[in-house]
């Protein structure tokens, strides 16, 4: 299951996420954003955003 929001009727709650089926249940608009828990993500997206090298570095410090 993964969390939706409907951005024109405002309507959330959960649902079963479907890439075929994204439309909001309550008045079928598509402009709907899934917010999937990391759980729900395949292996290799995991990894994905594990392997990301970080933006700051803490590391580096002097000059
Ligand atoms: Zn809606």
């Amino acid at each position: 299951m993964a969390r939706f929001r409907c951005s024109v009727c405002a309507s959330e709650g959960k649902r079963v996420y479907d890439p075929q089926r994204h439309e909001c249940p309550r008045c079928g608009s598509k402009d709907v954003v899934f917010a999937l828990t990391i759980d729900e993500l395949p292996d290799e997206i995991i990894e994905a955003i594990a392997s990301a090298e970080p933006l700051d570095d803490p590391g580096s410090d002097g000059g």
